[in-house]
């Protein structure tokens, strides 16, 4: 029996299994496996959040280098909550950074006991002037409310750092990754043979099947069913979990959104509409329209952005002696470009 009773429709529906502030656990049916692979990469890589790209560090004699430490603080989840309001510092127009583009979190300790000392993440204390009260609050989720152990002093050593936490993506570094792990898996009952189990002796009894998620996906296999050789997967399971900078269903949505955002890039690009200065972002291959080029006449319709006509950065219309760089005459020969 399918629990679900329109899984053979065309809609595509999701199902929660569970959802609670540490993980999303859910399915979605009548879905194509490659959406659902961008879904779960965006939501890995792709989604903007908060974290401590620069340290100054003003005074550090505990036992660990600067290095270590700024490290360990770059790593320290931070509420991403809000995050949209502020700008990549890349976008931003000051010099370093400021309170439009990143959020200023300072440590400051000393030892003076004869314990030893350890600083959590609770002590980063956040500076006034962010663009709401959430983002940049240093995640703490355990019962003692202490979070992350950044450092351990003992007596006399003391610790002072201003860390400035900026937006970014996990492509650029995993300590903006907004999910701790992305559980993804579709046809639990290997009916569609994409797996190939490797085995001593027998392999069913060497590969222990989830029964739960084996039923929810209509059951294992029966031994006279033939096998059907156009059959795709079309439900996906889904289980996020997350760092806690953001709750899981934000991580879902949020994902939705980028490769939405990304998908409408595509499709701009696609229609032409490179003629503002984000079309020429793309260093690599460009449309022959988007320099004015077009197909037909002198103009193959394979110009480079660096050149007019038929020439191409690696030889003036003469492809033959190829040998001119975009920087003059290499040693090998060949006339200069004509540009
Ligand atoms: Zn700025």
């Amino acid at each position: 029996m399918d629990p679900y009773g329109d899984a053979e429709g065309k809609e595509i529906n999701v199902r929660f299994l569970q959802a609670d502030s540490v993980r999303a656990n859910f399915i979605v049916q009548n879905f194509n496996l490659e959406t659902a692979n961008s879904l779960r990469r965006v939501m890995l890589a792709e989604i903007p959040t908060l974290a401590i790209d620069v340290v100054e560090v003003l005074d550090n004699t505990s036992v660990l280098a600067d290095e270590f430490v700024c490290h360990r603080l770059g790593l320290i989840p931070l509420c991403s909550k809000g995050v949209d309001d502020l700008l990549y510092s890349r976008d931003c127009d000051c010099d370093g950074y400021c309170e439009n583009c990143s959020v200023v979190l300072t440590l400051h300790a000393k030892c003076t006991g004869n314990e030893i000392m350890k600083v959590f993440a609770r002590d980063l204390a956040v500076s006034a002037g962010r663009p709401n009260e959430e983002v940049g609050n240093p995640v703490i989720t355990d019962a003692e409310g202490q979070g992350s152990c950044i450092v351990k002093l003992r007596k006399g050593q003391a610790i002072h750092m201003r860390c400035i936490a900026k937006k970014g993506i996990a492509k650029e570094h995993a300590k903006w990754a907004p999910s701790a792990a992305i559980g993804f898996e579709y046809d639990p009952a290997n009916k569609l043979r994409h797996l190939d189990y490797w085995f001593e002796d027998d392999p069913k009894k060497e590969w222990p099947i989830d029964e739960e998620r084996v039923n929810l996906d209509g059951g294992p296999e029966q031994e006279d069913q033939e096998f059907d050789y156009d059959a795709v997967p079309s439900r996906f399971f889904f289980d996020v979990e997350t760092v806690g900078g953001l709750d899981p269903d934000q991580i879902v949505t949020l994902g939705i959104k980028t490769l939405q955002t990304k998908l409408a890039q595509v499709i701009h690009e696609l229609r032409g509409g490179g003629d503002n200065a984000d079309g020429q972002d793309f260093g690599g291959a460009q449309s022959p329209q988007m320099n004015g080029g077009g197909f037909g006449g002198q103009d193959a319709g394979y110009t480079t952005p660096y050149g007019g006509g038929n020439a191409s950065v690696w030889g003036a219309g003469n492809p033959a002696q190829g040998s001119t760089t975009p920087y003059g005459a290499t040693p090998y020969g060949g006339a200069p470009p004509s540009w």
